[in-house]
């Protein structure tokens, strides 16, 4: 256990309902449930670490997969760790790096030692191992630390969902019991493909462990929609009331909302920083396409509700005239107000569930998309 980390559950409505809680580091405060914008290659792509902090991120994610081929773990550590070479202090969360290892690298082999793979960058070849991951998340100074996992994709066999789960298992004690560093968190991955018993046995096993928190991942792959939030229902009553709960890779604002319904405290996904530079932006009514004609002469903001940045200064013409001119700053604008919108969205949820009134909210959130619902399915 962390000597640094804490969490304080506020309110909770049941063992797989929304909860509000508090998660205390050395490096700040972050108020649950929360999104992480994603800096994958240390940086959250076209921001400042002040652009985050203006627009309230409390925690962001990197990834230990791409620092540790570019520029190299050595290098930053001279440096003075991961916060110092970024220039964010506030606190770190890096993914193990399994998630990439199975879906970036072009080779790999698995035993149980660990993984060897080849760089999807020059090819040369690297083998990592449950310890080696932790050593190198520590040696970026990272508050929150991910076990080394393995991923199966979606649809796998159940024999290899089982053998891929056990490996996981396995991998986390080693995990465990590789720290060196008091004040780092560590959590491990709750897999078990689409078997919500092979998830609740995993999370069951995970929690006799005692983790700082709990990653739930191999989700989003792929599935349904329907079937990811049955594979969430199955584990999040199986993991520690007293402990955060991060659901990995997901999702839309959609899934959001659903997840957070069934006792989801932590998030990261790319979908925001991504679409924005693919032109497409997040906003209270649903999705808008910044480069189609319809937004050519519109003075009005991208959102009417929202009051970012972006939509404080600029009209959807503007930023239609900058996407298809491709300047910089229209990428810039985009992320902002994607990263706005969801991060306003989790502080929506934490009010209402402090106040009591979350499946108000919920409603009220699909009311206002134009599909008159959500989009699952
Ligand atoms: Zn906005």
């Amino acid at each position: 256990m962390s000597q640094d980390f804490s969490f304080h559950l506020k309110k909770s409505q049941g063992p797989a309902g929304p909860r509000l809680g508090k998660i205390t580091t050395a490096r700040g405060v972050i108020e649950t449930p929360v999104f992480m914008p994603v800096g994958t290659y240390a940086t959250v792509k076209t921001l400042t670490p002040e652009d985050l902090q203006e627009i309230g991120a409390a925690i962001i994610l990197s990834n230990i997969y791409h620092l540790y081929l570019r520029p190299g773990v050595e290098t930053i550590q001279a440096l003075g760790g991961l916060h110092r070479f970024m220039h964010w202090d506030g606190p770190i969360l890096t993914d193990s790096g399994g998630y990439q290892i199975f879906s970036l690298a072009p080779f790999r082999t698995i035993t149980d030692a660990g993984v060897t793979f080849r760089s999807h960058l020059d090819g040369s070849s690297h083998f990592l191992t449950p310890e080696t991951v932790v050593g190198l998340q520590e040696a970026l100074g990272v508050d929150i630390m991910i076990c080394l996992d393995e991923c199966p994709g979606y649809p796998a066999p159940e024999a290899e969902v089982r053998r891929a789960a056990a490996l996981t298992l396995n991998w986390a004690a080693r995990s465990q019991a590789a720290r060196s560093r008091p004040n780092a968190a560590l959590f491990p991955v709750v897999q078990g493909g689409m078997d919500p018993d092979l998830r609740r046995e995993q999370a069951q096993a995970m929690a006799a462990l005692d983790f700082d928190g709990y990653a739930i991942g191999g989700l989003s792959v792929g599935e349904p929609k329907d079937l990811m939030l049955a594979m969430v229902e199955a584990t999040t009553p199986a993991l520690p009331e007293d402990k955060p709960r991060y659901l990995m890779g997901v999702g839309t604002p959609e899934d959001l909302v659903e997840a957070v319904a069934r006792g989801v405290d932590m998030f990261d996904c790319v979908l925001p920083t991504r679409n924005a530079r693919n032109g497409m932006a997040f906003t209270s009514t649903g999705k808008v396409v910044i480069k189609n004609a319809v937004h050519g002469a519109d003075a009005g903001p991208l959102d009417a509700a929202c009051g970012c940045y972006t939509c404080r200064h600029y009209s959807r013409a503007y930023l239609r005239h900058l996407y298809v001119a491709r300047e910089i700053l229209a990428y810039r604008l985009l992320t902002l107000h994607n990263l706005y919108y969801y991060l306003q969205l989790m502080v929506t949820m934490r009010q209402a569930v402090a106040e009591n009134r979350f499946a108000a909210f919920r409603r009220d959130f699909y009311q206002n998309r134009p599909q008159g619902g959500n989009n699952r399915g």
